[in-house]
């Protein structure tokens, strides 16, 4: 047999789900593993040099890569970096890892990407089927690679796969059955040189498709609607929502407390009572969550309840506390500004807002218009704290400094004492300068809520 080389660019866990599928390949006999970080052998098998595996960093690494059948790149690596140019330039067939691992399934995907939202829906669509019986597999960005389903899918399984704009940079073939789009807003301008490189590695999503195939698309996202809405040269079948009354001639939209879903020729309404989300943004991911679904072929009759039963995720506008009638929310995985303003207007009491962390390069100013409304005060926390003040440059008394989130929590709480507020932490940046991740952060949030509730 032919049997190929091949190189894992990241040993993140992507990568490492890579390795052990290509591991157990008899199709592959080199193995390249290449990543700046120095791997830990403990995440190898013993003898793996004599099983054809080499790890390699640096120049001389691109330079072997260069050399392989294949290389996939892990999402967390930037393949745009300039060092990685002699790669591209030498040939070698360059994907990601949802095209390789797509082009091992045949079962039915329901793709969602977008700039917020992602995980929420993906989520919810997940609960939807997993209540109806069929064998759903929640996968991709929202941590479980898409490479270690292999294998553990039936013919009859749906596979709902979280997809950011970095595991859709190199796609050559992946086409989802259903696709959705829920937003594109700026983030990640630390990794593209613009927004528009940002839009078009998102709507690469697009690229395979032919016209019958469904896209759902938010009517409410500015950049979406003027591309995409009422244009003949689509190549794709647009399905929209929207959380206003609309009338798509396919799609989905609210109506009072009513959802109106109108799909294959076939309206009908459904009450949305029991949601136990917060925030209208959320009603954006449940709309089209429940268009996803009926795109699949479930019954809209089942959804009210299938709503009313879902959990939420942690760390999305996750209520941890109250004292004295002041809330405490965690939304930490608002980790850009697009996120922190949805948080804002999802609240109606008035806020003070924990802010910052490690910067992404976006424009802060556009919190200013609800400075002295809504929000009463920003407590500034991390390494774009200055970058954040000086960007929405509004008066100094708004603007207060924590090191810690307890500090940060309590600051929040005197301004709110007396007033039923919120104390709301919705950074809109990264968290990697204090913390592990956004969900290290959000646990550190809670913990110290509850600490601070607890002390009377
Ligand atoms: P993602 O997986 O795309 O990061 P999440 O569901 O984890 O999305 O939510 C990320 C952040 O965005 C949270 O702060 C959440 O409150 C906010 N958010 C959720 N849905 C939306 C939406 N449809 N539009 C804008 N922001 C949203």
């Amino acid at each position: 047999m032919d049997r190929k080389k091949v190189g894992i660019i990241g040993f993140g866990r992507t990568g490492e789900a890579l390795f052990s599928f290509l591991l157990d390949d008899p199709g592959f006999s080199d193995i390249i593993i290449f990543d700046d970080k120095k791997i830990d052998q403990a995440r190898l098998p013993s003898g793996y040099i004599n099983m054809g595996v080499e790890l390699l960093s640096g120049e001389k690494g691109i330079e072997k890569l260069s050399r392989s059948d294949l290389v996939i790149f892990s999402p967390g690596v930037n393949g745009r970096e300039e060092r990685f140019l002699p790669l591209r330039e030498s040939g070698v067939k360059i994907i990601s890892e949802i095209e390789f691992a797509s082009s091992l399934i045949d079962s039915k995907i329901i793709a969602v990407t977008g700039t917020n939202g992602k995980s929420t829906t993906v989520s919810l669509i997940h609960h939807i089927l997993n209540r109806s019986g069929i064998d759903s597999h929640l996968t991709g960005n929202i941590g479980v690679p898409l490479i270690s389903e292999v294998g553990k899918i039936g013919s009859d399984s749906i596979i709902v796969l979280e997809v950011s704009s970095f595991q859709l940079e190199e796609i050559e073939d992946f086409k989802p059955e259903i696709t959705m789009i829920l937003n594109v807003t700026p983030d990640h301008l630390d990794r593209y040189s613009s927004l528009s490189e940002y839009r078009e590695a998102k709507l690469n999503i697009l690229k395979n498709l032919s016209d019958d195939d469904p896209v759902i698309l938010n009517y409410d996202d500015a950049f979406l609607r003027e591309k995409f809405y009422g244009k003949d040269r689509n190549n794709f079948r647009a399905i929209w929502f929207s959380v206003e009354e609309s009338f798509f001639e396919e799609g989905g939209w609210l109506t009072g407390n009513k959802a109106i879903l109108k799909v294959n020729g076939k309206e009908q309404e459904l009450l949305l009572e029991g949601n136990p989300l917060i925030g209208s943004h959320n009603l954006e991911n449940i709309i089209a969550s429940f268009l996803a679904v009926s795109l699949a072929g479930l019954p809209v009759k089942d959804l009210t309840e299938s709503l009313k039963s879902f959990a939420g995720l942690p760390h999305r506008m996750e209520v941890c506390g109250e004292k004295e009638g002041v809330r405490f929310i965690n939304d930490s995985k608002a980790t850009n500004i697009d996120a922190t303003l949805k948080s804002i207007t999802g609240i109606e009491d008035d806020i003070a807002l924990i802010l910052g962390g490690k910067d992404k390069g976006g424009d802060f100013s556009v919190l200013k218009e609800h400075l002295n409304k809504k929000i009463k005060k920003i407590i500034l926390i991390g390494e774009a704290a200055a970058t954040i003040a000086a960007g929405i440059n509004s008066e100094k008394t708004f603007f207060t400094r924590a090191n810690t989130l307890d500090e940060a929590l309590r600051k929040g709480y005197e301004v709110m004492a007396g007033s039923r507020g919120t104390v709301l932490l919705a950074p809109g940046c990264a968290s990697f300068d204090m913390f592990r991740n956004y969900e290290e952060r959000g646990d550190v949030f809670k913990k110290d809520v509850k600490k601070f509730i607890d002390e009377g």
